[in-house]
C-alpha cells in the first residue's frame, strides 16, 4: 500500500530542511501543500507560476534527489498551480501539471484543456497516450495578458507590433514577428499576450504557444516513434504558431530542418508566426542561413531594460493585480534598487511578501532593505545615485529636477552637495559620473562638495544631524 501524500511530503521536507537555509526553507517550502500521491507521483500545490519557476530554477536537483529517495527510482513530482482564467466566464481555477522529473517530455501536457482541433487523424504531440481526449489548447498563461504588460519606452515597439499582429494575425507585414531581448525582460509575457489577444479577438483561430525546447523534444519523440509526419502535420494546421526562445534551436540541424518546413508552410498559407529569442538574428549562431533569412522577413523588435518609471509602474500593476497595498517608499526602493530585469524585480517583490506574511511582519522600508540585502546579487545592491538624489530631495522637499539642474540657488546647492557627498561615499561611481548626474558638474566640483560637507559636519551640529538622519535613510540594513 502506498504511503499517504502528507507523510511522504513531510519526510521530503525533513531532507530539504537540512539542505537549504532556514530563510529559503520558509520562503519556498513551507507554503507548499502536498495534494496527492498516486503511482509514485506526488502532486504538490504551489501558490504561483513564479513560485514554480523558482523551485525549478533553484531546487530542481534537490527535489529530484529527495523524491527518488522517498519514492524510489520511479518517483515523480507534479506541480499544481492555481491560475485564473480571464477569458472564460467560468471562474473555477484550473490546474497546471508540470512533471519535474521529465519536464521536457513532450508527452506530458502543461495545461489540460480541450483542443478544438480535429485531432482524429493526426496524432497531437501534446496528448498523453492512454488518456482519452486529454489534449492541449494554446498553452497560454492567462496572467500574461496585454493588460498586465505595462507599456514603457523599453517595449513600445514590440508591444505595438504585437498588438497589430493580434489584430490581424497573418495579415500584417510583421510575419514572422521576432521579439528579442535579454533574460527577464518580458519576451515570454509578450508572446503569451499576443496569443491570448488573438484567441479573444479571433476565437476561431487555433493558437499554439510552445517553447523551442518542448518543440525539439516532441520532434525527437516523433522520430523515435516513427510519426514524424504527424508531428509536421499537427504544426502545419496551426493558425498562429508562437515559438519561445528560438535560440535553443542553435546547433540542432534536424530540428531546424523540420521547423523550416513548418515555417514555410505556415507562411505561405498566410498563418502568423511569432518568435522570441535572446538575441537579434544577426547575432544568432549555429542557425541555418535559410532560417535566419526568414526570421528577418517580418519585423524584429527588441525589448530593453525598463527605466525607473516603468519599473515602478510594473510593481504598481503587480500590487493592483494581487490586491496588495505597499507603502510607496517600499515600491520606490525596490524599483530603484533592482535595475537588472523585471524577473528579478518580481522575485524581490514576491520574496518580500513571502517574508512579511511568514514572519507576520508589516512591510516596511526597513524590511525591504534587509530583504534586498539578502536576495539581490551584490552588483545590484549598491545604492544608486538616482536613489540618493531622491532621498535627499524628499528630505529637503525639493523637486529632483532642480537638483539635477544647473541652478545655484543656495538651498539647492547645499542639497546637491550633500547628494554628491553620499554618492561618493556610498556608490562606486567616479567623481565625473557623480558630477554628470548632479547638474553636469565636473569632478573638481564634486570633490569640493565632499570637502564642504565634511567641514560643515565638523563645525555645524544641526548640519551634522541632517547628514546622520539622511545616512540612516540611505543605509542598507
Ligand atoms: P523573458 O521571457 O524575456 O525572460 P518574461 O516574459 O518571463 O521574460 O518576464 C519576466 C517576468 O516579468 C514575468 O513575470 C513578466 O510577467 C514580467 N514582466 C515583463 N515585462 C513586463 C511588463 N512590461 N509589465 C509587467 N510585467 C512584466
Ligand atoms: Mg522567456
Amino acid at each position: 500500500m502506498e504511503k499517504s501524500h502528507d507523510k511522504v511530503w513531510d519526510s521530503c521536507l525533513n531532507i530539504i530542511r537540512d539542505n537549504v537555509s532556514t530563510q529559503s526553507f520558509k520562503t519556498w517550502f513551507e507554503p507548499i501543500k502536498a495534494l496527492k500521491l498516486a503511482s509514485s507521483v506526488l502532486t504538490i500545490q504551489v501558490p504561483s507560476q513564479f513560485f514554480y519557476e523558482w523551485l525549478e530554477e533553484h531546487y530542481i536537483t534537490l527535489l529530484k534527489k529527495t523524491i527518488k529517495k522517498e519514492l524510489g527510482s520511479e518517483g515523480k513530482l507534479e506541480y499544481s498551480i492555481i491560475m485564473e482564467n480571464a477569458f472564460s466566464s467560468n471562474t473555477k481555477p484550473y490546474t497546471v501539471k508540470i512533471p519535474t522529473s521529465n519536464r521536457r517530455d513532450a508527452k506530458n501536457p502543461a495545461v489540460n484543456m480541450p483542443l478544438d482541433l480535429n485531432t482524429k487523424t493526426i496524432r497531437n504531440p501534446f496528448i498523453i497516450p492512454g488518456l482519452k481526449k486529454v489534449s492541449v489548447e494554446s498553452q497560454l498563461n492567462v496572467n500574461y495578458s496585454f493588460e498586465n504588460l505595462v507599456e514603457g519606452d523599453c517595449n513600445r515597439l514590440a508591444r505595438s507590433a504585437g498588438w497589430a499582429v493580434a489584430d490581424k494575425p497573418g495579415g500584417t507585414a510583421f510575419n514572422p514577428l521576432l521579439i528579442y531581448g535579454g533574460v527577464g525582460l518580458g519576451k515570454t509575457h509578450l508572446a503569451h499576450a499576443i496569443g491570448l489577444q488573438i484567441k479573444y479577438k479571433h476565437p476561431g483561430k487555433t493558437v499554439l504557444y510552445v517553447s523551442s525546447e518542448k518543440f525539439t523534444h516532441q520532434f525527437i519523440d516523433a522520430i523515435k516513434n516513427n510519426n514524424q509526419n504527424d508531428f509536421i502535420h499537427f504544426y502545419q494546421m496551426i493558425d498562429v504558431l508562437i515559438i519561445d526562445d528560438v535560440q535553443f534551436f542553435a546547433g540542432k540541424d534536424k530540428t531546424q530542418d523540420v521547423f523550416f518546413h513548418i515555417f514555410n508552410h505556415l507562411h505561405q498559407t498566410g498563418k502568423q508566426i511569432v518568435l522570441t529569442s535572446d538575441k537579434p538574428p544577426v547575432e544568432m549562431q549555429g542557425m541555418e542561413q535559410r532560417l535566419l533569412s526568414r526570421f528577418k522577413w517580418g519585423l524584429s523588435a527588441d525589448l530593453q531594460i525598463p527605466g525607473l518609471e516603468t519599473r515602478i509602474a510594473i510593481l504598481e500593476k503587480k500590487l493592483y493585480i494581487d490586491g496588495i497595498e505597499l507603502p510607496r517608499e517600499v515600491v520606490e526602493y525596490l524599483a530603484y534598487s533592482i535595475t537588472t530585469n523585471i524577473r528579478e524585480l518580481e522575485g524581490a517583490y514576491i520574496s518580500l511578501l513571502a517574508q512579511a506574511s511568514l514572519n507576520k511582519k508589516a512591510i516596511t522600508l526597513d524590511l525591504a532593505k534587509q530583504m534586498i540585502d539578502k536576495f539581490v546579487k551584490n552588483t545590484a545592491r549598491e545604492v544608486s545615485i538616482d536613489y540618493i538624489q531622491k532621498v535627499v530631495c524628499d528630505y529637503f522637499d525639493l523637486p529632483i529636477e532642480l537638483l539635477k539642474s544647473k541652478t545655484r540657488k543656495r538651498e539647492v546647492v547645499q542639497a546637491r552637495q550633500i547628494a554628491m557627498y553620499f554618492a561618493k561615499s556610498m556608490t562606486k561611481s567616479s567623481l565625473a559620473t557623480i558630477g554628470m548626474h548632479c547638474g553636469g558638474k565636473d569632478h573638481a566640483t564634486v570633490l569640493h562638495a565632499c570637502r564642504t560637507v565634511n567641514n560643515l559636519m565638523d563645525t555645524d551640529k544641526r548640519f551634522r544631524a541632517y547628514i546622520e538622519e539622511l545616512e540612516k535613510k540611505l543605509s542598507i540594513q
